[in-house]
C-alpha cells in the first residue's frame, strides 16, 4: 500500500497550489488526478486554431490581487489587459451601438448590482427579483447570470452574488491559462488516471483507488461540487448532513465555448474584438464572441446556462449551427457563409463526469454553504475540502481556487504540526 502525509484528491489549481505549499515545507504530498492531465478546468490546446484556446478558465480575474499573475509574470507570459467592464463590441439590431447607448447599458449593469448590495440588508434571497425595470433588464439578466455565473439569476443567492467580487482588470494569457497552471505543476508527484473511488476517514484515513490503496495522515479534497453532489466518489463514514447540504447549495453552472477557425483574410478586424448583443425578453439566449484573441485566426463563442445544457446534449453540430447564426447577427449571413473554415471545437464541461459544469453558485438560501465546506475540518482535522467553491471573495475563478488550495495546506500543516 502507498503511504503519504497528504493524498490529495484531485490535481486542478488547488490541488497543485495545496501540494506545493505543503512540499515546499517538507511535507510528503502525493496528488491523486483522475483525468490523463493535471489543470482541471484550467486547460487549453491549440487544435488546429493556431493559437491557445483555453477551454476552461481564460482571464485572470482581479489581476493585480490573483495569486497567479505573479507567477506567470515570472515564467515572462504575454497578456492582453482589459478594464473590468468596457462592453466595446455592444451591438444593437445589427449596428454597432453608439456611446450613449453603450454607457446606457454600463449604468444598468452598475444599477443591478446597486440593487444586489442594497438587499443584502435582508435575508438572503434570488436575484433575478431584484433587477430594476428599463430596456436593459434582459440584457442585464443574461449577461450578469447565464454569462458570468452560468445560471439564470434566479437560481443565484444575492448574499453570495455581493460577496464575490473582481473588482480590477481582467487579463489574458497568450500561452493559456492551462499552460500556466500545467507548468505550475512540474515535478509534484501526481498519479494520472488515477481516480478515487472511496474515502475512509474515520480513524488513519485510507483512498481507494482502482491502482490500490492509498494511505495517508490527512485527505485534502479538490474535486467540484458537482462531483461531491453526483456521490461518485464515495466517503466512509457519509459526510455529515449539513455538509451534504453546503455541496447541495453549490451546483456548477454552465458556461460553453465554441471556437470556429477564419478563412484567411475573413473577419479582419482586430485582436480581441468583442460583440456582444441585445437581448429580448423570454429566453432570447445570445451567444457572446471574442475574435481573434492575440492575433489568431479564430474567433470564440460563449454561451450559458439553459442553453448551453441544452447544447450539450444536441451536440457539435447544434453549436455549430448556433455559432453562425448569432455570428450571422452581427456581421450578416453573407459574410459568415465565407468566413468560417469548417469545424467546430466546443467544450465539453457538461457531460464529463470529473467536473460535471462549469463552476459554482450558491442557491437562494445557500449563501453560507462556502464557509461550511471551507472551514470543514473532519476527524479532526484529517479530511479537509479545497478548490474553487470554498473560496469567500474570489469563488468559481482560477484565482480562488488556487488560493483556496493555499489556504488549505495551511491549515493542514498547523494540524500536522509543520
Ligand atoms: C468554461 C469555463 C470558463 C471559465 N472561465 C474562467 C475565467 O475566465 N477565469 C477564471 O478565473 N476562472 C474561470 N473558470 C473557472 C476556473 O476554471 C475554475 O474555478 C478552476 O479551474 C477550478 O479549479 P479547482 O482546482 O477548484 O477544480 P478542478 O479544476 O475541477 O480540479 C479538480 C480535479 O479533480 C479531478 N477529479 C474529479 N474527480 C476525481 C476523483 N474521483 N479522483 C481524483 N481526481 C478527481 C478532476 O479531474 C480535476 O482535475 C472557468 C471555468 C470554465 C469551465
Amino acid at each position: 500500500m502507498t503511504t503519504c502525509d497528504v493524498a490529495i484528491i484531485g490535481a486542478g489549481a488547488a490541488g497543485i497550489a495545496a501540494a506545493r505549499r505543503l512540499r515546499a515545507r517538507g511535507v510528503d504530498a502525493l496528488l491523486l488526478e483522475a483525468g490523463a492531465r493535471v489543470g482541471g478546468r484550467a486547460f487549453n490546446e491549440s487544435a488546429g486554431l493556431g493559437a491557445a484556446f483555453d477551454h476552461g478558465a481564460s482571464w485572470l480575474h482581479d489581476a493585480l490581487a490573483n495569486p497567479l499573475t505573479p507567477l506567470a509574470e515570472a515564467m515572462g507570459m504575454r497578456f492582453h489587459k482589459q478594464p473590468r467592464r468596457s462592453k466595446d463590441g455592444l451591438m444593437l439590431d445589427g449596428r454597432r451601438a453608439g456611446e450613449d447607448e453603450r454607457r446606457a447599458y454600463l449604468q444598468a449593469l452598475d444599477a443591478a448590482e446597486q440593487a444586489f448590495e442594497a438587499a443584502c440588508a435582508g435575508p438572503d434571497r434570488d436575484c433575478a427579483g431584484l433587477l430594476p425595470e428599463g430596456p436593459w433588464r434582459a440584457t442585464v439578466a443574461h449577461w450578469l447570470g447565464n454569462i458570468i455565473n452560468g445560471a439564470p439569476l434566479e437560481d443565484i443567492s444575492v448574499h453570495d452574488y455581493v460577496a464575490i467580487d473582481f473588482p480590477g482588470e481582467n487579463w489574458q494569457v497568450a500561452e493559456g491559462l492551462g499552460t500556466l497552471v500545467a507548468r505550475l505543476a512540474a515535478g509534484l508527484p501526481v498519479r494520472l488516471q488515477t481516480p478515487v473511488l472511496a474515502v475512509e476517514w474515520g480513524a488513519a484515513p485510507v483512498l481507494h483507488t482502482p491502482a490500490g490503496a492509498v494511505r495517508a495522515k490527512a485527505v485534502l479534497v479538490t474535486v467540484s461540487t458537482g462531483v461531491l453532489a453526483a456521490g461518485t466518489l464515495r466517503f466512509a463514514p457519509e459526510l455529515p448532513a449539513e455538509l451534504r447540504a453546503a455541496i447541495g447549495g453549490l451546483p456548477l453552472g454552465l458556461l460553453s465555448k465554441v471556437a470556429m477557425r477564419l478563412a484567411p483574410g475573413a473577419l479582419d478586424l482586430p485582436a480581441f474584438t468583442r460583440f456582444e448583443r441585445r437581448v429580448a425578453p423570454g429566453d432570447d439566449a445570445a451567444m457572446t464572441f471574442l475574435l481573434r484573441p492575440f492575433g489568431a485566426g479564430h474567433a470564440v463563442g460563449f454561451i450559458g446556462g439553459a442553453r448551453a445544457w441544452a447544447l450539450a446534449r444536441d451536440g457539435a453540430g447544434a453549436a455549430e449551427a448556433l455559432f453562425r447564426a448569432e455570428l450571422a447577427r452581427h456581421v450578416g449571413a453573407e459574410v459568415v457563409a465565407t468566413a468560417l473554415l469548417p469545424g467546430a471545437v466546443v467544450t465539453g464541461w457538461a457531460d464529463d463526469p470529473l467536473f460535471r459544469g462549469a463552476y459554482s453558485h450558491a442557491v437562494p438560501g445557500a449563501a453560507g454553504a462556502r464557509a461550511v465546506l471551507r472551514q470543514a475540518a473532519l476527524g479532526g482535522g484529517r479530511l479537509r475540502f479545497a478548490g474553487e467553491a470554498c473560496h469567500p471573495t474570489h469563488a468559481a475563478t482560477l484565482g480562488g481556487a488556487w488560493a483556496s488550495g493555499e489556504q488549505a495546506a495551511d491549515a493542514l500543516l498547523e494540524w500536522l504540526g509543520q
